[in-house]
C-alpha cells in the first residue's frame, strides 16, 4: 500500500452504504482515479462540505496494487465550485464536463493537459464567462486532445490546406474540403464556426470573450461536437442526454 498526494478536481460525488462516499477524481499526474471516503456521510466527518462536485482540492490517497478503488485519506478544498453548483443550468453543465473527463480521460496516466483543460474551464466559469462559450470551447478541446476532431488545416481525405471553405461530412465525421464532400450528405460550415475553430487553438476563454462568437455559430459548434463524440463513442453523453431534455422541459 502506498500514498500519493496531489491536486484533484472532484469529478463525480455519490453515496456508498450509510457512512461512506464514493468520489471520482481527476488529477494531472495520475490521471483519473475512483476512491471510497470513509466515514464522509457521518456528522463529524473529517470530510465535511469538502466532497463538492468540480471542486478543486489537495487529495491523499492510498491505493493497493490490483486494486481499482483507492481509499481518500485527506481532502482539503483549494477552490469550491459552489458558485456553479447553485442554479440548475449550472449544476447540469458541470456534470456535463466532468461527464467528459469520465468518459475521456484514462487511469494512472499522465492527464495534465485534460486536468489543465477542466480547470481552465472552471475558473472561467467561475469568473463569469458566458456557460454556452465555455462549453463549446470545452467540447470542441477534449475531442480534440483526444485526435477525433482536429483543428482543420488541410483536408483529411485529399490533402489540400484548408483556407476559407469546409464542409462537415456525415459519413466520415469529420470536417472536408467541399470538393470531397461532393454527392454525399453534409453539413455546411460558416465562416463564423471555422473561425471559432480556429481561435480556440490558440487563444484561452478570456481572449475569446473579448470578442464573442455569435450564438448561431455556437449552436453549430455544439452539433458538430455532439456529431463527432456520438461517431467515437457510439453513443451520447448521459450528462448530455439529460442536460438536453432536463433544460428543454422547463
Ligand atoms: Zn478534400
Amino acid at each position: 500500500m502506498h500514498s500519493s498526494s496531489a491536486h484533484g478536481l472532484l469529478l463525480d460525488v455519490f453515496n456508498l452504504q450509510e457512512r461512506d462516499k464514493i468520489v471520482s477524481f481527476l488529477t494531472a499526474e495520475h490521471g483519473k482515479k475512483r476512491g471510497v471516503a470513509q466515514g464522509a456521510r457521518t456528522k463529524f466527518s473529517r470530510f465535511a462540505g469538502q466532497l463538492q462536485p468540480l471542486a478543486k482540492v489537495a487529495i491523499t490517497w492510498f491505493e493497493k496494487e490490483g486494486r481499482d478503488l483507492v481509499r481518500i485519506s485527506d481532502v482539503e478544498l483549494v477552490r469550491p465550485a459552489s458558485a456553479l453548483q447553485s442554479d440548475l443550468e449550472g449544476i447540469l453543465l458541470g456534470s456535463y464536463l466532468a461527464g467528459h473527463i469520465m468518459e475521456f480521460a484514462q487511469e494512472n496516466e499522465d492527464s495534465a493537459t485534460s486536468y489543465r483543460l477542466l480547470d481552465a474551464t472552471i475558473e472561467a466559469l467561475l469568473g463569469g464567462c458566458d456557460r454556452g462559450l465555455a462549453a463549446r470551447y470545452f467540447e470542441v478541446w477534449v475531442l480534440r486532445l483526444n485526435g477525433i476532431f482536429p483543428t482543420p488545416k488541410e483536408c483529411p481525405l485529399c490533402g489540400r490546406a484548408i483556407e476559407d471553405q469546409v464542409v462537415f461530412l456525415e459519413s466520415e465525421a469529420a470536417l472536408v474540403c467541399p470538393s470531397c464532400s461532393e454527392g454525399h450528405r453534409r453539413i455546411d460550415v460558416g465562416p463564423a464556426e471555422l473561425e471559432f475553430l480556429w481561435r480556440s487553438a490558440r487563444e484561452n476563454l478570456e481572449q475569446m470573450s473579448k470578442r464573442p462568437t455569435a450564438p448561431a455559430a455556437l449552436a453549430k459548434i455544439e452539433m458538430l461536437c455532439a456529431r463527432v463524440r456520438r461517431n467515437f463513442l457510439q453513443s451520447e453523453l448521459k450528462s448530455y442526454r439529460v442536460m438536453k431534455e432536463t433544460l428543454a422541459s422547463i
